[in-house]
């Protein structure tokens, strides 16, 4: 018998029939010896609807009344689902967030849960009943008790914190999508539903499966363990499996307050291949590292940067081991990328760095809080460490510095986020995850391909700092800067290329941001330029940004060559490269987006046979 946590979303509970339908699902969950808790969401669109409401009556609704307001929707829903439940003859009681316990911040409107009690859960539990809870709300817990609500989307959360807090068997999330698919089914026909995924490279996905998952829910079942299911509540297709390995002993207070950075990690043992001036023109990218991937050689880090003119760098980063060959095979493809059309443009040159080391801090939690990049780069600046490369994705910020300074930077970065060095006891072991996937029949889940899926953001726009001083701070001054106005940064890339001008060396740099902050940071930026010492502040709006994700390309060449082929092959031009361990992002314009997200899903093979119907 098994402790199951259900959650069904608005349009799974959007009628009678439908919450009638739920019930009959959660009867026979029942009936084959289980016992459950079911989370669930506002009826359909009920949530929009209070929404709108309130607006009609007040431009800027004070955000307590907001939540009294939202919270009545999953209400209505835990009352008709539980009567239904009783008509089949099912014990049930309905609880809403405050009479569970789920204690949160005092935070309206996007609270975080701090803990839930189980006493009374439990309690209900044990009597045979099933335990209806509403979703996306909790109470808070400091002096007057207040209804808080999660933020929009905010039941999935519920539904995994219960799981956690319950130590729940698993957690069911069923929806109106049969699962997480590889792609935007919108986008590419073909994109097909994948069996199992891991939290890891779910979050990198974020832009690709939030509408499916809340971000913060994966944290939750990452942090604790929680084996997690999507599945579409109108099958008993098996759905998809969002995996994670163990961690052990978590404490369940502060339960979703986790820090936004959880680890601090290095690698000494690498070394730098940048080769500068190439021209700006589809098919570089390809042809370097197809050949460096036909040496079977793996490289880690890549990145490329924007620069004024029509040429680009591109540097990556490989084991020291094999940079002999890197810089060899970097070499010999070097004269044959000199620009075509311009014969008198300088030859593409390499430059090798041999003593460098990969400093990275890693977080889900770094999603949507801006100003953690800003920290890391602060303390490297505070501890006198020059960043010479950055690379970013989702959830990990890397900096390429002088190996000589790794220990510094890396022992500066712990105090800073409050990381304990790793002793042996308390590195993660390999998932139970599997167990409980067995435990419950479903498939097994295939090996781990290279790319699991691939996204597209339309929503990014790309800014360029030109000519910032190359001294250590500068880095931490612009992001720190931007986060003071809660402008989140997604890509940063800081250009190899470096120029004396005035006595001083400078370097640009270039990061992505929403495109609603684009104008605002581009104003903000340029009213700085004199103080700061930087030269122009560039914004383009009309960028893509395709990634591709997958822990499978840990350790295997070739997977970055595939991506630049594909686009080669397109004639598509990659404007800026970051990687990270599990995920490569390219940004291009933006008209050649969904071009460029078919063709890499093709590329990796992974399309489907059926065509999925997108769901209005
Ligand atoms: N009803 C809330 C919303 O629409 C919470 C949820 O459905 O997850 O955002
Ligand atoms: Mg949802």
């Amino acid at each position: 018998m098994a402790l199951i946590v259900q959650k069904y979303g608005g349009t799974s509970v959007g009628s009678v029939e439908r919450i009638q339908a739920v019930a009959q699902r959660v009867y026979k969950t029942v009936k084959a010896g289980n016992s459950l808790v079911v989370v669930v969401s506002a009826m359909g669109k009920t949530t929009d609807g209070l929404v709108k409401l309130a607006n009609e009556i007040s431009p800027n609704p004070n955000r307590r009344e907001m939540d009294m307001l939202l919270s009545t929707g999953e209400q209505v829903t835990i009352a008709l689902l539980t009567m239904a439940l009783q008509e089949l003859g099912q014990p049930a009681i309905s609880m809403t967030g405050a009479q569970v316990g789920i204690v949160t911040e005092a935070e309206h409107s996007r609270a975080r849960i701090l803990h839930i009690e189980t006493t009374r859960l439990t309690r209900h539990i044990n009597e045979g009943k099933v335990v209806v809870v509403a979703g996306f709300q909790g109470t808070s817990s400091t002096g007057e008790m207040e209804i808080t609500t999660l933020g929009r989307g905010g039941s999935d959360t519920s539904a995994v914190a219960i799981a956690a807090a319950l130590r729940a068997n698993f957690c069911e999330i069923y929806t109106d999508v049969p699962g997480i698919l590889t792609t935007d089914p919108r986008l590419v026909a073909e994109a097909q539903l994948m069996d199992a995924i891991t939290c890891d490279e779910m979050l990198e996905l974020a832009s690709l499966g939030a509408k499916v998952l809340h971000p913060r829910a994966v944290e939750i079942a990452r942090n604790y363990g929680v084996p997690l299911v999507v599945r579409s509540s109108w099958t008993d297709d098996p759905g998809t499996w969002v995996t994670s390995a163990k961690p052990q002993g978590r404490s369940l207070i502060n339960l979703e307050i986790a820090r936004p950075v959880d680890d601090v990690e290095f690698d000494t043992d690498q070394a730098k291949v940048a080769l500068l001036r190439v021209p700006d023109k589809p098919g570089v990218a390809a042809r370097l590292f197809g050949e460096i991937s036909r040496q079977k050689l793996d490289v880690d880090l890549i990145i490329q940067s924007i620069h004024e003119g029509n040429s680009n760098d591109i540097a990556f980063t490989v084991t020291t081991p094999i940079l002999k060959r890197a810089e060899a095979v970097t070499a010999a493809i070097a004269p044959a990328l000199r620009s075509q059309s311009n014969p008198k443009f300088d030859e593409a040159e390499v430059m090798i760095e041999h003593n460098i080391a990969k400093v990275s801090i890693a977080g889900a939690g770094m999603i949507g809080r801006p100003g953690v990049a800003a920290k890391m780069f602060a303390t490297l600046a505070a501890a006198g460490v020059n960043i010479q490369m950055i690379s970013t994705s989702e959830v990990k910020v890397s900096c390429v510095v002088d190996a000589a300074e790794c220990d510094r930077a890396v022992s500066a970065l712990r105090t800073a986020f409050e990381i304990e060095a790793k002793s042996k006891g308390e590195l993660l072991t390999p998932n139970s995850c599997t167990d409980a996937i067995n435990r419950v029949s479903t498939p097994h889940s295939s090996p781990t391909p290279p790319v699991r899926g691939v996204a597209l953001d339309l929503n990014q726009a790309r800014l360029a700092i030109r000519q910032l001083p190359d001294r250590p701070g500068m880095a931490a001054k612009l992001f720190g800067l931007l986060a003071q106005h809660s402008i989140s940064v997604d890509m940063i890339i800081q250009s190899q290329r470096c120029r004396v001008i005035d006595g001083v060396p400078r370097r640009d740099i270039a990061f992505t941001v929403s495109r609603i902050d684009g104008e605002s940071a581009k104003k903000m930026l340029t009213q700085v330029a004199a103080e700061f010492g930087w030269s122009e502040v560039v914004l383009d709006s009309a960028i893509a940004k395709v990634s591709i994700v997958g822990a499978g390309m840990l350790g295997q060449p070739g997977v970055a060559a595939k991506m630049f082929e594909a686009l080669a092959q397109q004639q598509i031009n990659i404007q800026m490269i970051a990687t990270s361990e599990i995920k490569i992002s390219c940004v291009v314009a933006q008209e050649q987006g969904v071009k460029a997200l078919q063709a890499i899903h093709a590329a990796f093979e992974l399309a489907g046979s059926e065509k999925f119907v997108v769901p209005v």
